[in-house]
């Protein structure tokens, strides 16, 4: 796993930032970005597309997915800039649990410098089921703070899997990760975005079969509805093409697919939303149950 990227220490000069756009929408006051640039290297991700505006060097935007750069002094810098009123987003560009984690872990001390000064509402976006890992921490900080992990479930297919997201773990394993995050009393929602190809229906039904909680999903960003701000990286775009895919590349026919996904998750008793007021339903300190 470690020759198919690098990784890099340096230390930062502060770790939680101030939040805009769509985080900022959701409600969320901060970020917390704990590496620059993320081994799981997904071929549609947004992050390198925001180039220096997302506080990425060129290297990072052209080679993204080959290496990280860990930020080395991150959980002393959290401890001094943690203040109980945050809802704190970790993280909009890069997974906490990346494939370096597992190398050269941040996410336990992190963890520990939460449990110490806990913000308001902390979220966790990942993907990875190396947060199982940190269970005995999760715990701990949930009875201080409001924790929640959104777990990025994009598809119900493996084979779709394998073509644009080849470095991450597979669905089902992914799924029962959001199912022992429950289980252990971490409040864990299984986050359908970005929508790649799927049976949509089926990926409702397998999202509330892990999670009580409702479903929160956003299709793939497009340039021809959002004009502005990170999109859908160019690579996505060729593999879709490859395989016959471009129809999930299309705004009217992103509708259908999200008419359906909501349809599905009335008749088992979640809202379902997409965009900011989806992930708002992140940010909020108590999170209704289904
Ligand atoms: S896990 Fe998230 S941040 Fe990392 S490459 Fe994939 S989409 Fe981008």
């Amino acid at each position: 796993m470690a020759d198919r990227f690098r990784i890099f220490q340096q230390p930062a000069k502060s770790i939680l930032t101030r939040t805009s756009g769509f985080i900022a929408q959701a409600g969320f006051s901060h970020s917390l970005t704990p590496a620059r640039n993320c081994t799981f290297g997904c071929v549609y991700c947004y992050v390198p597309t925001m180039g220096i505006y997302g506080g990425l060097k060129p290297d990072d935007w052209r080679r993204w997915g080959q290496f990280t750069t860990l930020k080395q002094n991150a959980a002393e810098l959290l401890r001094r800039e943690l203040r109980p009123p945050q809802r704190i987003y970790c993280s909009p560009l890069v997974d906490p649990y990346q494939p370096t984690e597992a190398l050269q872990p941040l996410m336990p001390e992190l963890l520990q410098a939460l449990i110490g000064h806990p913000p308001q509402v902390f979220v966790i976006q990942t993907r990875g089921p190396l947060i199982l890992r940190d269970l005995a921490l999760l715990r701990e900080l949930a009875v201080r703070a409001t924790l929640r992990v959104s777990f990025s479930i994009t598809t119900d297919r493996d084979d779709i899997r394998r073509l644009y997201e080849p470095h991450c773990a597979p669905v089902p394993e992914r799924l029962a990760a959001v199912a022992a995050l429950n289980d252990a009393g971490i409040a864990a929602q299984a986050t359908l975005a970005p929508l790649l190809p799927c049976d949509p229906e089926a990926l409702v039904d397998a999202a509330c079969a892990v999670s009580p909680y409702d479903i929160v999903a956003d299709p793939l960003h497009l340039r021809t509805v959002k004009r502005q701000g990170a999109t859908t990286r160019e690579q996505a775009f060729r593999i879709a093409e490859h395989h016959g895919h471009l129809d999930w590349f299309d705004a009217g026919f992103q509708r259908a697919i999200v008419a359906k996904m909501e349809d599905r998750a009335r008749r088992r008793g979640r809202r379902f939303a997409i965009g900011p007021e989806a992930f708002s339903w992140l940010a909020q300190p108590n999170l209704p149950r289904a």
